[in-house]
């Protein structure tokens, strides 16, 4: 069976319970790691996979709390001794945040080869990816859909069908058709649930008020009004809540979304299996 963990549950501000984005699947040795969020290589770990089979990564986006630990996954999957390229599989700009990513990591990756017996740099290969399918391996066919994060654009969910099981993950978005048509009875629907009510405000950061800031990054996420009218549209069969901010209460998520849902939600914990 296609087998999804929440590696993480978090969102941009740190949260000790919950890592930054981050979500593994996989089908028997076949692994997809979903987003690199803060402290991904640890829940790797814990996940039971070495640095030296970490999977291929798919970004959903270029937002910061997603990629942030890209270049610990780069380098220490290197330093242990893997050779073969990190596959990175990302929106257009993925190549060129990788390659400041190599620049950045150049001189410690050339201060250890010193100590080092015939030793290439570490290689990324990287594919800018596009609506539709993107690979099929190991039995598992994995797509990439459009959703509403405006204004990163683009950004994409994931869509995964393996071992007769279609798993989705939606990355950022604001509640989006084209993800309810991707989902479409999907049997666990990943979902972010970012409640922007539970938002932090201080003089200067950008919005003049809390209520300006809330209602701003609302329109690009999905609250826990909507997210179970999604599910519903989508017919899943399950929904799952993850993205979550340290505020957010896990009985007042699970009671929000399973109102409009009617089927079983699950509240995302760091290293759930789903
Ligand atoms: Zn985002
Ligand atoms: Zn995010």
């Amino acid at each position: 069976m296609l087998r999804a963990v929440l590696l993480g549950t978090g969102s941009p501000p740190p949260n000790p319970l919950r890592r930054g984005p981050a979500t593994l699947l996989a089908l028997d040795a076949e692994r997809f790691l979903v987003d690199a969020g803060s402290g991904v290589g640890a829940q790797l770990v814990r996940a039971g996979i070495r640095p030296y089979d970490w999977p291929r990564v798919l970004i959903t986006h270029h937002h910061s709390d997603h990629t942030i630990d890209l270049g610990h996954l780069l380098i220490t999957r290197w330093i242990v001794g893997q050779n073969a390229p990190l596959e990175v599989w990302g929106p257009a700009g993925t190549r060129r945040q990788i390659e400041k990513l190599l620049d950045y990591l150049g001189w410690d990756v050339e201060v250890r080869r010193a100590h080092m017996h015939e030793r290439e740099p570490p290689r990324v290969s990287v594919t800018e990816i596009e609506e539709g399918r993107l690979m099929d391996v190991g039995g598992v066919q994995v797509s990439a859909f459009l959703v509403e994060h405006d204004p990163v654009k683009p950004a994409f969910g994931f869509h995964f069908e393996g071992g007769g099981r279609r798993v989705v993950v939606s990355g950022d978005t604001r509640p989006c058709e084209n993800l309810m048509r991707w989902s479409h009875a999907a049997d666990v629907l990943i979902h972010e649930c970012c409640e922007m009510a539970k938002t932090s405000w201080f003089p200067g950061c950008g919005w003049p008020t809390l209520e300006d800031k809330i209602r701003d990054l609302a329109s690009y996420h999905t609250q826990p009004d909507q997210v179970g009218l999604v599910a519903r549209e989508a017919r899943a069969r399950t929904l799952v809540l993850t993205h979550l901010m340290p505020g957010s209460d896990r009985a007042e998520l699970a009671a929000a979304a399973a109102k409009p849902f009617g089927g079983p939600v699950a509240v995302g914990e760091d290293l759930m299996e789903v």
